[in-house]
């Protein structure tokens, strides 16, 4: 098989696997745009919500003994995965052979994953899951850890920051430590909450004065104009020197996030986590695609607090664009969390939206789960909009990427980290003027 081939099926196949129970029929008569090629992978947020309660909850797990077999697992939702993989996955072995090919029911007793059919195609491939044996091994306790009832210390995330006080974002050691979160003296709370807080805090070390992408590295000489006009907005007192009336107006960022998925799910306090790098500015962030709702919801606004409004729409993008009454760089945005737009199923299905995009001139960050996902995109957009765009940000690891590795039930050899690589974009524009006064 091909590599794009093997990308192609690893996509649909995370994404089915992981969304049939609940949404099946949805999914089906769905639209493949903008949704279909995102991988969601399973108990991501899950563990997230469960922190309310974990005080409540009783320890059921011992920090000593966090691995278990998952077929065999204490946790209900362990045994359910194992259960996933039995039915849906792949065995290695069987997979190289011509001969009909078993599910995986036999329990690697190192990595507890249901890796192989019987233990005679275990020992057969033993040497090929070596490598992924540990990192499955490492999966297994973690996710026993979030659910093991003990107090998650690592959860409790800092309010609000005061205006003189000084974050570095060079990478989580140094954005962790700067913002002084409390518990953060683990490899695995480090994993922990990097999955959740990848979301906001990606946006944010694109946007922020410490930003890890530097002018003259990954940031070109455009983009450096689209990343310091938000920065006027952002850092208000900077505007002091040449714009005395300026540093009295709070205009409002507004972030577009396209084809929202599991960011639109992620609880109100970890977007809390973005707007407090920036005391001054009010965020409303936009959640716009077929997924950004569950099925029983309808478009809604929220506020979170008097700088943090988000929207909540299910309309493809380019639709809901046409509500939008102006765009301008200095305020707007868009942010795209892994899209696939390359993905043959999604790539003409994105091109309405990505238009309209491009149209605005305002910036646009993509990220990709991994190198491939991420070049696939780009190549994608080079081709299609070949002329119509310039470079913001070169494609680069984000620093701000899951520390967590998300392991495909399908296919247990597949695993990604989200939001590993991350470029930025926007129209291509021959000046741009900013006049505060058209925005009230
Ligand atoms: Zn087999
Ligand atoms: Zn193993």
């Amino acid at each position: 098989m091909n590599r794009t081939l093997i990308t192609a099926s690893r996509r649909l196949l995370l994404r089915s696997v992981v969304r049939q129970s609940s949404v099946s029929r949805h999914v089906i008569t769905r639209s493949l745009t903008q949704t279909a090629v995102r991988p969601i992978f399973k108990g991501i947020f899950r563990s997230s919500s469960a922190q309310d309660t974990d005080n409540k909850r009783q320890v059921i797990l011992d920090q000593d003994h966090l691995f278990h077999i998952l077929s065999k697992s204490p946790i209900a939702e362990m045994r359910d995965r194992a259960a996933i993989i039995n039915k849906y996955g792949t065995c290695p072995v069987c997979d190289n052979q011509e001969a009909p090919k078993q599910k995986p029911t036999y329990d690697c007793p190192e990595c507890g994953y249901p890796t192989h059919c019987c233990e005679d195609h275990y020992h057969q491939g033993k040497e090929a899951h070596k490598e992924i044996c540990s990192v499955l091994r490492e999966i297994n306790e973690d996710d026993h850890d979030l659910r093991s009832g003990r107090p998650m210390r690592e959860f409790e995330f800092p309010s609000a920051q005061g205006f003189d006080e000084t974050v570095n974002m060079a990478n989580w050691d140094m954005f962790f430590y700067t913002r002084s979160f409390p518990s953060m003296d683990s490899d695995r709370s480090m994993r922990h909450v990097s999955k959740l807080l990848t979301y906001p805090i990606s946006i944010a070390a694109v946007l922020h004065e410490s930003s890890p992408y530097k002018y003259g590295d990954q940031i070109t000489a455009e983009g450096m104009r689209s990343i310091a006009a938000l920065r006027t907005i952002l850092y208000p007192k900077n505007r002091l020197v040449n714009d005395a009336q300026a540093q009295v107006r709070t205009e409002t960022i507004n972030i577009y996030l396209l084809g929202a998925r599991a960011e639109a799910t992620l609880p109100s306090h970890i977007w809390l986590q973005l707007a407090y790098l920036f005391p001054s500015t009010p965020f409303h962030i936009h959640f716009i695609g077929p997924d950004a709702l569950a099925p029983n919801q309808e478009p809604h606004m929220k506020s979170v607090n008097e700088r943090l409004f988000f929207t909540f729409d299910n309309a493809m993008y380019h639709d809901y664009h046409e509500k939008i009454e102006k765009f301008d760089p200095y305020t707007d945005f868009f942010f795209l969390f892994s899209p696939g737009i390359g993905h043959h199923s999604a790539r003409e299905g994105w091109k309405p939206s990505i238009q309209k995009a491009l149209e605005t001139k305002c910036a646009m960050f993509i990220t990709g789960y991994d190198e491939a996902d991420m070049m696939n995109d780009v190549t994608a957009v080079e081709q299609d909009y070949q002329g119509e765009f310039d470079w913001v940000l070169k494609p680069t690891v984000n620093e701000y990427r899951s520390l967590k590795r998300d392991v495909n039930l399908m296919d247990l050899r597949q695993t990604i980290f989200a939001n590993y690589g991350i470029w930025g974009i926007r129209g291509k524009r021959y000046d741009v003027t900013h006049n505060p006064e058209e925005n009230e």
